[in-house]
């Protein structure tokens, strides 16, 4: 592989010495980062060079938490409380399948891309008895796109007849859950180090799957050495139902269940006492802090402050596209700087924290934090390159600040394992308007 050698009007490495240097290059080679440093990079023959002036370098964003088929249902109960929004979407959900899933992911990833994500997770928990391979159909339009790709078999096992909150055809039997998990496990897991795919295990939340799926899903998972993802802590209104149904807050009902631990990373965590921070922190759990979703759905805001304090990793998602229609990561970004501060004041979060969130510590999250997350050597060489001299941009003091406080700007390069997948604000590995137009077919025949 050709040699490549950034060069950029800013690094923001987030190394151990959070390095940055105004004008500095970063050298790529053979899919990972060989060197970072001030100044031009010396080229030899046959380097290709960038010479990225008036761009910000930074890692490339880490997504840890999304729905991506539901890329097929945005715009729907836009005025709706998670139940509520869950309940109209539920039915709807039971038509898909692996052609529209498929679609649908393709649309969805490109645009993560464009919005500086270089590494995805994606929940999914839908599986209609009819719908194919729709876990397979995700996997493959990641690799179309190109994105680092960790996503769950997730899974739902309790319905409305159990007292459940999704109706009884969209969730699935214990047995058949565990056996499918296992295969996904099998088909898709790759634990090398740079890894592009790896496979974790995600029944859905306490509402919508019973005690027995909670620990048999812990059980394979610890037995296969993959994570632990389901959401917690939602809503008040999941608080209400733990009560009612467990007698215990959302957090101790997981604790009891093994649920907390290093290799455990829990969507949204906004209703969290001092104690179950403290549990959370103790036991190493990971949190995907998810805001622009809280805010759609009126959920409330999670204490990353607290968190942090208490030295939990926290990480960023978009959530699904149902309830984040914007699904812009770098949108994550300015959004948990500006919800920290909106409640606790202006230091709540710094504008360096926040990039650090999407990146660094949506690595920890993932259990990834020597693979990627930083500008280093020896890291993977995703990187994003954001371009800060155009019209919204352009004379903001700080360009730290410019990413985070201005609108997202356009990407000049986003390079995941060394491969462009965005040029010059495009994709190039999928053609952006056919991506549109598949996943508008694919919404409509859901309508
Ligand atoms: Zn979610």
């Amino acid at each position: 592989m050709t040699r490549l050698i950034l060069n950029a009007t800013h690094l923001l490495t987030l190394n151990p010495q959070r390095d940055e240097h105004p004008a500095g290059h970063i050298v790529v080679d053979d899919g990972q980062i060989t060197a970072v440093g001030p100044g031009p990079a010396p080229a030899r023959d046959g380097d290709r060079v960038i010479d990225a002036a008036g761009c910000l370098a930074t890692p490339g964003l880490v997504n840890t938490h999304h729905h991506l088929y539901q890329w097929a249902t945005r715009g729907r109960a836009a005025d709706s409380t998670l139940f509520g929004w869950l309940t109209e979407l539920y039915p709807v959900w039971a038509r898909l399948d692996e052609d529209l899933v498929r679609a649908v992911t393709v649309a969805g990833l490109a645009w993560l891309a464009k919005t500086g994500c270089t590494t995805t997770t994606d929940h999914h928990y839908l599986f209609p008895r009819h719908g194919g391979d729709v876990l397979g159909a995700t996997v493959a339009a990641a690799a179309e796109v190109g994105l680092r790709f960790q996503p769950t078999r997730g899974s739902m096992d309790l319905g409305q007849s159990n007292g459940g909150l999704p109706p009884d055809d969209v969730v699935e039997d214990l047995d058949a859950i565990l056996a499918a998990t296992q295969d996904a496990i099998d088909r898709f897991h790759d634990p090398a180090p740079g890894s592009m795919l790896r496979i974790g295990v995600a029944p859905c939340s306490p509402f919508s799957v019973t005690r027995d799926l909670l620990t048999e899903s812990a059980q394979l998972a610890r037995a296969q050495g993959v994570r632990l993802h389901t959401h917690l802590a939602e809503t008040a209104d999941e608080d209400e139902y733990c009560a009612e149904h467990f007698g215990s807050t959302p957090t101790e009902y997981l604790d009891s269940l093994g649920w907390l631990g290093p290799d455990v990373w829990l969507a949204h965590a906004v209703h969290l006492n001092d104690q179950a921070i403290g549990r959370i922190a103790a036991t190493g759990t990971g949190v995907a802090h998810c805001p622009y979703s809280n805010a759609r759905l009126g959920a409330g805001i999670c204490r990353t402050r607290a968190l942090l304090d208490a030295g939990v990793p926290v990480g960023l998602g978009v959530d699904g596209s149902a309830s984040s229609e914007a699904s812009s990561l770098i949108g994550e970004v300015g959004n948990a700087a500006l919800f920290a501060r909106a409640t606790l004041g202006p230091e709540a979060m710094t504008v360096r924290e926040a990039v650090e969130l999407g990146t660094l510590g949506g690595a920890r999250v993932l259990g990834r934090e020597a693979e990627i997350g930083s500008l280093e050597p020896g890291k993977q060489a995703d990187i994003a390159l954001w371009r800060l001299d155009t019209l919204p941009h352009a004379g903001i003091a700080d360009p730290v600040a410019a990413l985070v406080l201005g609108p997202p700007p356009p990407l000049e390069l986003l390079l995941v394992r060394g491969r462009p997948v965005v040029e010059h604000g495009r994709v190039v590995t999928v053609d952006e308007h056919q991506a549109a137009a598949a996943a508008r077919r694919a919404s409509q025949a859901l309508a």
